[in-house]
């Protein structure tokens, strides 16, 4: 078998992964990743006429941010599950308005894409010439999923992202009876166990609370699909009284999300939240939000690259009763990474007066929860670490290895072609 690293090759993002026992290959993912211009960095090139099918474990960018480019001149059969189908086309139309001109390809592929996409429920199987594909929930966002590939004998798990635990928006990655040869496991939390979920919320509770009894306003940039959701979520839950409004893209999220009840976790919660809760609709609003006292304002874009949420934080930043609240991962350079590293959001710009904190709401499985489901897959003997930077898939791979005495444990870089022989 052989297996060839496109992209996610000791780096977060820009998943891309292609496995072949004959002929043809199998794509896993095909994503981005954007360097530090903000320009969008595409995996490596593969021949569409060279591909069988292409399976998709989950509708963020730097999972499906290139796939359209293969859509160009040919037709490859693809799978998802139905929610990330109706999620990627928003998610893709939106990255081609911002930056198309990056971008080899036009709305017209995204569209030959998504009609050439067979939606595919949890634990159900499709067959695509050598391949058959199940598609697990992966506990990530909703409709996230890990693939399952059987080729000839032989059995390999993708993860996807993936998170073990449960929240309110997705229950934790189905991990019961799992038999694999290979394993293709993300690792971006590799090297770090996240602090207690409850005590997180708990901190990130009695913050808000403090800030809006003081008078002051709570900017919460976050990632439109998930992170903002369950944010929400838990606002709803402990301080539904509470001024909240959201704001940005998720407001297409969020229809497409209430109409796919069997993807969520808390679904009844998230429709009450959604609806008492005020979602932002003009930019006369968001004016009048930021003249007032006492709100708590969940607005895209989560590590404040664009979207609403810059406005919001150029209003709210020099005043220090007001709170800039963030909950997501912020990549290397962003304008999210610099406020937290050096206290103002552009380079030598002016310094933030409002309160600054990182909350760790992480969507991604820590080390104990990636070393629990290394060690639960039955039949086991090979583990291929991606979508995880230098420094910490090394320590991670020595980790896993202290577990996994009798495996053979790879951490390739992009461009590598593994060899694997199962017998
Ligand atoms: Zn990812
Ligand atoms: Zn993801």
């Amino acid at each position: 078998m052989k297996i060839r690293i496109l992209g996610g090759g000791r780096e977060v993002g820009r998943a891309a992964v292609a496995v072949r026992s004959d002929s043809r290959y199998l794509l896993l993912d095909y994503g981005i990743n954007f360097d530090e211009k903000d320009i969008p960095q595409l995996p490596l090139h593969i021949r569409p006429s060279e591909l069988a099918a292409v399976a998709v474990s989950h509708a963020h960018l730097d999972h499906i941010g290139a796939l359209p480019m293969l859509y160009t001149s040919f037709k490859i059969p693809a799978v998802m599950t139905r929610v990330t189908k109706e999620l990627s086309k928003i998610m893709l139309s939106d990255f081609l308005k911002i930056s198309g001109y990056y971008l080899p390809y036009e709305q017209v592929d995204i569209e030959v894409m998504l009609d050439s996409t067979l939606d595919l429920y949890y634990d159900s199987e499709v067959r695509f010439g050598d391949y058959n594909i199940k598609l697990v929930n992966a506990g990530h966002i909703p409709g996230s999923a890990m693939i399952y590939v059987e080729i000839g004998g032989a059995k390999i798990l993708y993860t996807g992202d993936i998170n073990t635990i449960d929240t309110r928006l997705v229950k934790g990655a189905f991990m019961d009876g799992l038999e694999a040869d290979v394993l293709i496991t993300e690792g971006t939390y590799g090297n770090s166990i996240h602090p207690k979920r409850e005590e997180i919320e708990k901190e990130f509770i009695e913050s808000v609370k403090e800030v809006i009894d003081e008078g002051g306003n709570v900017l919460i940039p976050a990632f439109s699909l998930g992170r903002s959701q369950e944010v929400l979520l838990l606002l709803y839950e402990r301080l539904r009284w509470a001024n909240v409004y959201y704001d940005g893209m998720i407001r297409v999220i969020n229809d497409i999300l209430v109409s796919h009840p069997e993807y969520l976790n808390r679904y009844d919660l998230l429709v009450r939240a959604l609806k008492e809760f005020r979602m932002v609709r003009s930019s006369s609003e968001r004016r009048k939000i930021v003249k007032s006292r006492g709100n708590i304002i969940v607005s895209s874009a989560g590590m404040l690259k664009g979207g609403p949420a810059v406005y919001y934080l150029k209003k709210l930043s020099s005043d220090p009763s007001n709170s800039i609240f963030l909950v997501s991962y912020q990549g290397p350079t962003t304008p999210g990474r610099l406020l937290l590293e050096d206290g103002c959001y552009t380079e030598n710009g002016e310094s933030v007066k409002a309160r600054v904190q990182w909350f760790d709401f992480s969507s991604h499985a820590g080390a104990d929860g990636l070393i629990r489901l290394a060690r639960s897959i039955r039949g086991l003997s090979k583990v291929i670490l991606v979508h995880s930077e230098e420094e910490t898939g090394m320590i991670f791979k020595e980790k896993l290895q202290e577990h996994l005495t009798d495996v053979d444990i790879y951490f390739p870089v992009n461009g590598d072609n593994l060899l694997i022989d199962i017998s």
